[in-house]
This record gives structure tokens, sequence and C-alpha cells, in this order.
């Protein structure tokens, strides 16, 4: 052997024993002895083979394996399954090949992690590939949670090693991660792992501002220590005298979700007040019940801190859908800040960590068919199932399911369903069975008639009234929120679809024809972009069923483009699906042909932007886009890194809400900071207030963001003013 096989085998074996020392104490040892053999099968199956960053192969699945069983907390099936989940992909050996070595569970838990990384790793031609790709994942990940997990496992050994590969796979590979793995973390209720992706992806798209946001978390913490030491002394001395045995840790918040909040509030990092959360994790006494321990612990604190009402959250009672328990309570400090407290017994904080696997560890076989989590997975095949359910409403559909917010609904006779905000009476109806949905006329909520639009709320009762005459509305996908219903009543207009499309196509070709514009996607950009369509498929749709006219249409095609589209600049790195390596930096304007800004979002100079990479076209979108979200969910291998180019020659429009107590002048206080400033112009300002409290709306022209946070600094700080922000879009 030469020197470098040595330390080579060294390397694996100590990565080797890692792993066996990281095992469920439980492990027996003819598990111990199944999961050597699929070590060694599949050294060898890897053997010679090396990742980019120079190290051998197999060091890869030994890592993941040990993710499996350390931080997710699976058992023997898993870690060896993580052990072949490459051997398939990257070398000879087959499903069958597994299959007749470690037996048909294992072959398949590796045969869906293969198909998901093909499926993945295709390149796209069309549109809704990616979507489509993405919904056979889906479909091959629901038969066993397992192969979701492995998968996630992978991805972060992936995003941990990220330093070694090349920018454009760095970009994809936080990109993909941000957008469909870290929530898909979140649904499996891997919260350890969800806040490490999120962090690790965001520090590959914006390192300067991770750097910057890390140092400050930092700092904010050493120097916030000697006042949580004072904040938490009366309260161990309180658990201590109650007989508890408990262990108060302080958590920050994660660098990425500073970042969000910042962002998406507007604020600076100085305005986030919820930086730091104190949690007790107590060992549950035998006799009371956890739930009844937390609510005397929280007793406890309230008798040493004032409460602060309507701050405190109880998911012990009823668990999120992701498994979460915990009682969250904010009290006011000593000196007059408010601190969140976090109660959570032993078995709720390993939960919280290990997600679904800790279940599984408390629970018994026959109560865990009944999870919540095994109800998701039900519906999203439920949903994958309708094979005619367009791929692109598939992955909002589920992404939705990922984010959700639930409330809790009871049935006449107290079964519990569980819902997301915002679901109507006609969500409950499809939730309870397609037929109930379908020929839903109300309800009686609590009792009370209520109509199918009705938004449920928390604990409602709901009996559900029908009639056979009734059939599915097109108004109806105006108020339902959940997927099933949406779905549902999609599938019963399904049919007329393709006529519908076609009948669009042609009203919007003969148009083109008639007013001689070239019949390449020019005038077809422009329309999307002007109605805020992001597929043209809803466009045609829209223009069959009437809701967009022709002449809208016509007028939009027959203006010029408008002045200040023609000066706005963005340079990006051209690199694209063509030529991945090419990296020179291009400025770009935006009258340019392939540069397409769609305004959803209304992006401004300064604005963190994502350009995607369509049919030659780049789409720019801001990065916190609901749209973008969806776009790059499904076109992650397009996605083009982008950059503002500082300059002002051009100003840009953007909409600002104020919120005060009304007095005299304060109208005049405002528009004079907006006068006296040079890089701001107004074009629209309206006021109003009432019973006390002023409103105001404005639309003003900046150059860049750094202008418009130093103007809504200045007019934070004017008498009377509480809240001041910038509106994504026009009035809202
Ligand atoms: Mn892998």
């Amino acid at each position: 052997m030469t020197d470098k096989e040595l330390i080579d085998k060294e390397l694996i074996d100590s990565a080797f024993d890692d792993l066996m020392g990281s095992l469920r104490p439980s492990t027996t040892e003819e598990n111990k002895e199944k999961i050597r053999d699929a070590f060694k099968f599949a050294c060898e199956a890897h053997e010679g083979v090396r990742r980019r960053s120079g190290e051998p192969y197999i060091l890869h699945p030994l890592a993941v394996a040990k993710i499996a069983t350390q931080e997710i907390g699976l058992g023997t099936t898993s870690v060896i399954s993580s052990l072949l989940h490459d051997v398939v992909e990257d070398t000879d050996y087959t499903v069958a090949d597994i299959d007749r070595l470690f037996g048909p569970k294992i072959a398949s838990i590796v045969d869906g992690l293969t198909k998901i990384s093909e499926v993945m790793g295709a390149k796209t031609e069309t549109t809704s590939t990616q979507a489509e790709n993405f919904r056979k994942v889906i479909l091959t990940m629901a038969d066993d949670v397992r192969v979701i997990l492995i998968k996630i496992a992978d991805r972060l050994h992936n995003t941990r090693t990220l330093s070694s590969m090349p920018e454009d796979k760095q970009m994809k590979i936080a990109g993909e991660t941000l957008y469909i793995y870290a929530p898909l973390a979140h649904r499996m209720g891997l919260h350890a792992i969800k806040t490490e992706l999120e962090d690790l992806s965001f520090k590959y798209e914006h390192p300067e501002e991770y750097r910057v946001i890390a140092g400050k978390i930092e700092a904010y913490s050493t120097n916030k220590s000697s006042s949580f030491d004072k904040f938490i002394e009366p309260v161990r001395a309180c658990l201590d005298k109650n007989g508890y045995t408990y262990t108060i840790t302080a958590r920050t918040k994660s660098v990425y979700s500073v970042w969000n909040k910042i962002q998406s509030k507007n604020l600076s990092f100085d305005d986030i007040y919820d930086l730091l959360a104190v949690r007790i994790v107590f060992e549950a006494k035998p006799g009371p019940t956890e739930k009844t321990q937390c609510f005397v612990i929280h007793s406890l604190l309230t008798d040493i801190y004032t409460l602060k009402e309507d701050r405190t959250r109880d998911w012990v009672t009823t668990p999120k859908s992701n498994g979460y328990e915990a009682l969250h309570l904010t009290v006011m400090g000593q000196e007059g800040q408010w601190v969140e407290i976090q109660i959570r017994s032993k078995r709720m904080d390993d939960i919280d960590e290990k997600g679904l696997a800790a279940h599984w560890k408390y629970k018994s076989d026959k109560e865990d068919k009944d999870s919540e989590l095994d109800r998701w997975l039900a519906g999203i095949k439920e949903m994958l199932e309708k094979t005619d359910a367009n791929a692109l409403d598939f992955m909002d559909a589920f992404k939705m399911s990922l984010y959700e917010k639930e409330i809790r609904v009871f049935t006449p006779k107290g079964y519990m369903k569980t819902l997301p905000k915002g679901a109507t009476v006609l969500d409950f109806a499809y939730e309870i069975h397609s037929e109930i949905g379908n020929t839903c006329i109300g309800a009686k909520v609590n009792h009370k008639l209520a109509s199918m639009s009705y938004k449920l709320t928390g604990g409602d009762q709901v009996e559900i009234l029908t009639n056979d005459k009734q059939t599915p509305q097109k108004e109806w996908l105006d108020f339902v929120v959940t997927a099933k219903a949406k779905s549902h009543i999609t599938a019963s207009f399904r049919k007329n679809r393709k006529e519908l499309l076609r009948e669009g196509i042609a009203k919007f070709e003969a148009l083109i024809k008639r007013l001689n514009l070239p019949p390449n996607s020019e005038p077809l950009w422009k329309v999307l972009k002007h109605f805020k369509v992001s597929a043209k498929e809803d466009l045609y749709m829209k223009i069959a069923e009437r809701e967009l006219s022709e002449e809208e249409i016509e007028k939009e095609l027959r203006r010029k483009d408008s002045k200040f589209t023609k000066f706005w600049k963005l340079q990006f790195f051209r690199s694209g699906p063509k030529d991945l390596q090419a990296e020179d930096d291009v400025d770009i304007n935006v009258g340019d042909s392939d540069l397409v800004i769609l305004p959803c979002c209304n992006p401004i100079p300064g604005d963190d932007v994502v350009g995607l990479n369509i049919g030659g076209k780049v789409v720019v979108h801001k990065r916190r886009c609901p749209e973008a979200i969806r776009l790059l969910a499904s076109y992650g291998d397009k996605i083009v890194p982008v950059k503002w180019v500082s300059h002002k020659l051009m100003s840009f429009s953007v909409h600002i809400k104020l919120i005060g107590i009304d007095r005299v002048g304060i109208v005049r206080d405002v528009t004079m900071i907006i006068a006296n400033e040079t890089n701001v112009n107004m074009r629209s300002v309206h006021f109003e207030a009432e019973n006390g409290v002023f409103t105001g709306l404005l639309n003003l022209y900046v150059h860049n963001t750094q202008d418009l946070k130093n103007l809504l600094e200045e007019i934070s700080n004017v008498k009377g003013i509480n809240q001041v922000m910038r509106l994504e879009e026009e009035g809202k």
C-alpha cells in the first residue's frame, strides 16, 4: 500500500468506527453485523472514486449514515440504506443486486433515493418538466418516510461540504436546499436540520450579509450574557425549590431567520427584539401529566415576572402538525425588555430536535399509524394520484402544505380535523369527503347557519349541509385554501381546459397577426409581464375565459415601453444551461431583449434579486417574492446570479405605508421631510385619519434601497408616527 492509500484507509476506518459509536444503544450484534456487511459492500462498490474535495467517496455515505442515526435518530434499516444510497446511481450494481444481498425493504428505499437523484439532476427543457419531475420525487418519497429522511441527510452532508463545488453548482444546490429541502425538513419536524440547511444555503447565496449578521448575533449574545444570568437566577432558585431537574439555555435566532425578518419587515438589526429566547427543558416527574407540569412551571414563572398577554402559545394541548410540542410565553425581564420563554419536557425537546424519528421512539406502533404526519403524507399521495392534476399547481399546493399554519375544528360528533389558517366551510367539507364538498351548500357553524365561504376559526364545530342538485362552481376557487379542495374543484372542470387552451391560443395568435407583430415570443413576454401572469398557459386560459379582454391586450401590445425600465441596469454573470463555466460579468439594460423584469414584486436597486434563465430570457424577481419561490422550485437549474450595479441615473417607484397617532401638522411634517430629500421624489400621497389613527399611503420615486432606508428612518422619527413600512405591491 502507498502512503496515500494508508492515509485513506485510516480515514475510512475511523469514520466507520465513528458511525458504529453513534448507533442506538439498543442495536443488536446481528444488526451491527449487517451494517458492517453493507459498509464493506459500499466500500468495494465506490473503490477508487473520490469526491470533488479529494477525499475517498465512501466517506460521503458514511457521513450520511451517521446523520441518519445520530441527528435524525433512525435505526438499522436506514443506516444500511444510507450506506448504500449512491451505489445504484454511481456504480454498476443494480437494485436487483441490493435486493439479493440486503432484502426487498432496503432495495426499495435505495431505489427511491436513486430515482430522486436522477429526477432532480435531469436537464430540463420544457417549462413544466422540473415540476413534473418533482412530483415524481414526492411520489417516490411518499412510499416510505425513511426515503425522505435519508434524502434530507444526504442533502445536509452535501450542503455542509459545498465549499469544494464550483460557484454555479453552489448556487443551484443552495437554492434547491432553501426552497425544497429546508421546508421538507421543517415539515418532518427536524428543527435543528432545517435551521442548519437554511443558514448554510444563505451563507453561499449571500456571503457578505451572512458574515455581517452572524457577527452581530455573536456580539449581541456576548453582550447580553450577564443580563441573561441575572434574568434566570430567580427562575433557577424557584425551580430548585420545587424539586425540578432541568436545563436552561439561551437560544438566539438563526442567521437566516434574522435576515428574513430584516428583509420582510424592513427592519434594522437593532429593531429585532426577540433575538434571544430562554428554553427550559425539564425531566418530567412521575405522576402528573407533562402538560400539567408545563403549566405549573408557567405559573411559577409568572409569579416572578409579568406575563405579556396574548403571547402564550400552547402547543402542549394541541401539538403542531409536524409534532412540535412546547409551551411558550413572553414575560418582562428586570430591565423592562420582553423575553420569550419556551417550556418543554425532555421528550418534547427530543421531538423538536429529531422530529419524526423521536416520535417513533416514544410512541407504540399502533399510535404511530394515526400520526399527523402520516395523514399529511396520505393527503399528498391522494393529491398525486389524481393523474390529471397540473404539475405546477401541484408544486404550489405541496409548498403550501409544507408551510401552512393550522386551526383545529370539530365535526358534530367531536372528531377533530386540522385545516390551514383561513380555511372555509367548503374546505372543511372537502376535508371530510370529495362528495360532501361537491354537494355542499353551506353549514351550521356552532349551530348557526353559515355560507360556504365562511372562514372557520379554531374550535368551531361544523355541520355541513348538502344538496344532491349542487355541483362545483368556478367561483369556489376564489375562497377555498386547501390543496385538497382546490384539486377536487379544478378536477371537475379539467375536461374543458384543453378546449379553452386551444381557443385562447387561437385568439392570441390572431391578434398578433392582425397587429402585424413579429411571430416570436417578444409580444408574449410583454403581455405576460404587463398583466403579471407567469405562465403562457395561464394567459391563454384568461383570454379564453374572458378574464382578459382582447382590447386590453391590444392596448398593451401597441404601447411603447415605459421610460423607467429603459435605464434600469442589472449586472449578471452570464451562465446558463449551455455554458455553465463562463462567468463574465455582463451589464444588461432592461431594454435588452434577453432581460425581463416581472414587476409582480417591484424590485429596486439594492433589493435582493434573483434571476432565472427561462428560454433565453433572464427573469428578475425579488428573492422573497412568492412567485420567485414558485419559479425557483420549478427551475432550480436555471438560476442566474444577478447583482445591481450602483448608479443614480434613474428612479424607481415604491409604495410606503405610515401608521401613527393623528395630530395637527403631521402631514406637513412628513411631506416636508420628503420634499427636502434630494434623492426622493413624490408621485402621489394619500392620508387619512380615523378615530385618531393616522394612515398614509405614499408612492415615491427613489434611486435604491439605501435612499429608501434613510428616508424611512427619518419619517419614523416624526412625532406621532408609529410604523413606517415599504409595501410589496400597491395598497398591500
Ligand atoms: Mn449522496
